[in-house]
């Protein structure tokens, strides 16, 4: 029979193994704390369980569901791009970016990304599958066991890695439920953020089963035309309504929406569609975030020059919307925004 993944596992199904196996209720407690507070990755490490217990778990269940096959350092930045590989021979990729007081991590969702946008690299490798919930709160638990070996902690983590968080949200909102819960990691709700292209109803679900978590919107353009172009999986979901779901997100949670807006070079970096965006985003509690572009082998696109991006930021600012340029973190790396492709570089 083939082993089962400890992290896929819900509370229920834990406790339904230990029963069958005969082992009293508070067993699973102990489990709990062990893979989700101290990280141990092996049976054998879990010294407060009967030794007989330790060798009949490890034959039926793995802790970990993914392997690191590798790690890259930027030279320039700090950054770390992390490559697992899954049980069924997939690479995924996470990344750690620093911050001033620790790491974020931004994590994938599935292997690859059905969304077709066509400025990123995730997009042109596909959809293969979803990841499950097991394969998501592995990225966190090695990762954090890796940073912790560096003295260092993840202080917040991004779902903006590969793939649509919310194309698999029965997945992600299982992983995020064990990485905040008290007998789970418990990592801060307010320190996890979910990016999303916003297909219709996506944000409204969020606002409706994970509150507290953080909002980015990938918006990329002031008007439906052009971005059902850059998005095309959005073709259906006009922006009047996303701006809805955003605006009744923002009164729901009285967190601010961030929205996500790659600049390419005489496509959507216009005078005149900085002042459509800033109209569009008047009187939100939201932040725009310039991404510039990082340049992918197939995407037909060039990045925005420095005079038209700060042109493009003057525009917003004047108008009241809060607005940074992001700097690319990662590039020479292949870790930056958009561009996860999961090649292993070696
Ligand atoms: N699928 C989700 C989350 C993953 S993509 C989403 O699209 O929101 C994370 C961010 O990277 C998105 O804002 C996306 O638009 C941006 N991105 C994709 N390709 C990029 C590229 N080549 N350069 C810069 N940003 C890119
Ligand atoms: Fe998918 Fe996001 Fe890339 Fe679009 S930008 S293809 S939604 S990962």
């Amino acid at each position: 029979m083939a082993k089962q993944f400890l992290t896929s596992l819900d509370d229920e199904q834990l406790r339904s193994a230990l029963t069958k196996l005969g082992e009293p209720r508070y067993r699973l407690d102990q489990i709990l704390r062990w893979v989700y507070k101290d990280n141990v990755s092996t049976f054998a490490q879990m010294s407060d369980l009967p030794n007989e217990l330790r060798i009949r778990l490890a034959e039926r269940v793995s802790i970990r569901s993914i392997k690191l096959q590798s790690e890259y350092c930027s030279a320039e930045d700090s950054t770390r791009k992390l490559l697992f590989y899954t049980r069924d021979n997939h690479a995924i990729e996470s990344v750690l970016i620093p911050r001033k007081d620790g790491y974020a991590l931004c994590i994938s969702s599935q292997v690859g990304c059905g969304m077709g946008c066509p400025f990123c690299a995730t997009g042109y490798m596909g959809m293969s599958r979803n990841l499950e919930s097991g394969e998501i709160i592995d990225q966190f638990l090695s990762v954090r066991d890796h940073t912790r070996e560096m003295n260092q902690e993840v202080v917040s983590v991004i779902f903006m890695g590969m793939g649509e968080p919310m194309a698999n949200f029965p997945n992600v909102r299982k992983a995020i439920c064990r990485i905040i819960s008290e007998d789970g990691c418990q990592f801060g709700v307010r320190r996890i953020t979910i990016s999303t292209i916003g297909v219709k109803g996506w944000v409204s679900r969020l606002s409706k089963s994970l509150k507290n978590v953080g909002l980015a919107v990938s918006l990329h353009a002031p008007d439906d035309e052009l971005r059902m172009r850059l998005v095309p999986a959005v073709r259906n979901s006009p922006l009047a309504g996303l701006m809805q779901e955003c605006k009744d997100h923002q009164y729901v949670t009285k967190r601010r929406t961030t929205y996500e807006y790659v600049m390419l070079r005489h496509v959507n970096d216009f005078e005149s569609q900085a002042e459509s965006l800033a109209k569009l985003l008047q009187g939100q509690l939201c932040h725009v975030n310039l991404i510039p572009f990082n340049r992918v082998t197939e995407a037909p696109f060039s990045p925005s020059d420095s005079v038209s991006t700060a042109r493009f930021e003057r525009i917003l600012a004047g108008n009241g919307i809060p607005v940074t340029v992001r700097t690319p973190r990662g590039r020479d790396i292949d870790a930056a925004c958009g561009q996860l492709a999961a090649r292993d570089l070696t």
